[in-house]
């Protein structure tokens, strides 16, 4: 029997903890048998201690063992691919990413979260379509995955009960942005989700929980290698969250920038993202095709409608309207035009994000009702060009932060750690060096385009 006492010391002096110890702790932690306070010491220890490798793999497969585990894919009796974003400022990439895998063929059943802080949460963003019911039994979700390819729902109650209660924990006690307690928390949902393949979007920047790009990598490379010991393989990309992704921030604001990109008509930025994770997803699924193919079958998806089509048929068997008249809509909208003329050097993503959840698009508190209809559109991307009283941003239903804009004729800097989308990808199941980037220079309207692969 361990003594949590000992084990919070042992962790504070900086020692290695043995594996099954480490696993001891937090299963009985999940059991109710140790207090939050001393969980709470020992998450803090954590955090200035760290975890090696080997405990960073106990922690997760203990958060594992701690709640069932899932085998969609032997229900399909098919290979099943996920992605997971580690969270940002107007990511609505799964709405779009689902219904393009599943118009591919490829079947896509994904367990998604709500907004936290200044993030969204894909469940908040599909709720505001009236009718749509996220919390179907594990029997409809997998027989829609079957019917219709494509199904996303809540994570089920017994689904890793330790990352609940630790998550909770951490909250309160600011340890959330460690690299090994995040790795396990997401590593922990995603494998015990019973996923073959994962497709990672780390965030970097602003808006991020990982704020540089050497912290993304570490938190990427322990999570592929968590995957790896776990004999799955996973994709992880890198992409920037130093300003919010797209254009809209806000719940069914970025549901129908999700539905615009399906119909081919998304931002820039956004839809490279959309499509470079879809090429990835299905690359690593039973197809058989590798990236590039996987890019063509994706744009033609897009281009010929399947992917539309495949959104309507997801949204109607998950009870929701798929008519975008439908969507909740502000009253009130107030446009921020620029008050000089210049170029856009910064878009803080915390700060747009923080101001759409003071607008109602986010919980500051658990219980709070979310109003779906609000939120703020930024109009312009770091390096756009401004005119005096163009629209750069509007809040919709209320008032928001306001952009930095440079002078014109000075230079829009951009932080130079920052990777536009796919700058980097990581991936594991593939030879070493099988790493892709794209050269420095690509700036200007956030359109991001895709590189060689190396
Ligand atoms: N997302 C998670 O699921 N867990 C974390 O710890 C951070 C982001």
């Amino acid at each position: 029997m361990i003594r949590p006492a000992e084990l919070i010391e042992r962790k504070r002096n900086g020692e290695e903890l043995p594996p099954e110890e480490l696993a001891e702790l937090i299963l009985a932690y999940t059991r109710d048998e140790i207090p939050d306070y001393q969980l709470a010491a020992f998450l803090m220890a954590v955090y200035f201690r760290g975890l090696s490798s080997a405990e960073t793999f106990a922690l997760t497969d203990a958060m594992i063992r701690s709640g069932e585990t899932i085998d969609l894919g032997a229900q399909l009796g098919r290979k099943v691919v996920d992605k997971h974003s580690t969270g940002g400022v107007g990511d609505k990439t799964s709405l779009a990413v689902g219904p393009i895998v599943a118009a591919c063929g490829v079947p896509f059943g994904k367990m998604s979260g709500r907004g936290l802080g200044h993030t969204g949460g894909t469940l908040d963003k599909l709720e505001s379509i009236p009718g749509f019911r996220v919390d179907l039994s594990y029997e409809e979700f997998v027989s829609q995955v079957r019917d219709v390819g494509l199904a996303i729902i809540g994570q089920t109650a017994n689904l890793v009960p330790a990352d609940k209660k630790l998550y909770a924990l951490r909250d309160v006690t600011a340890t959330v942005d460690n690299v090994s307690l995040i790795a396990a928390s997401i590593m922990s949902k995603k494998l015990a989700a019973g996923a073959d393949a994962i497709v990672l979007d780390v965030k970097v920047g602003d808006g991020a929980f990982m704020k540089t790009l050497p912290a993304a990598r570490e938190l990427a490379e322990m999570m592929r290698e968590l995957g790896r010991r776990a004999g799955r393989e996973v994709v992880c990309m890198l992409t920037d969250m130093d300003q919010p992704l797209g254009q809209a921030v806000g719940n069914a604001l970025e549901v129908r920038e999700a539905v615009a990109t399906l119909r081919g008509e998304g931002p820039p930025d956004f839809t490279e993202l959309v499509l470079t994770s879809s090429a990835h997803l299905l690359a690593l699924s039973d197809l058989g095709v590798d990236e590039p193919e996987g890019r063509s079958r994706a744009e033609a998806a897009v281009a010929e409608g399947s992917a539309l089509a495949a959104y309507e048929r997801w949204i109607e068997a998950q009870g929701g309207n798929p008519d975008e008249a439908a969507l909740p809509r502000a009253p009130v909208v107030i446009q921020l035009p620029s008050p000089e003329a210049g170029y856009v050097d910064r878009i803080a993503a915390t700060r747009v994000g923080l101001g759409a959840v003071r607008l109602g698009a986010g919980r500051r508190t658990k219980d709070d009702a979310i109003d779906h209809a609000v939120g703020v559109i930024c109009r312009k991307k770091v390096g756009d060009c401004v005119e005096v009283g163009e629209r750069g941003r509007g809040a919709v239903g209320g008032s928001g932060p306001c952009e930095r804009v440079l002078p014109r004729g000075g230079v829009a800097s951009c932080a130079k750690d920052r990777p536009r989308a796919s700058e980097v990808t990581l991936t594991s199941g593939m030879p070493p060096g099988c790493r892709r980037a794209r050269p420095p220079g690509m700036r200007g309207s956030g359109a991001t385009r895709r590189k060689a692969v190396a």
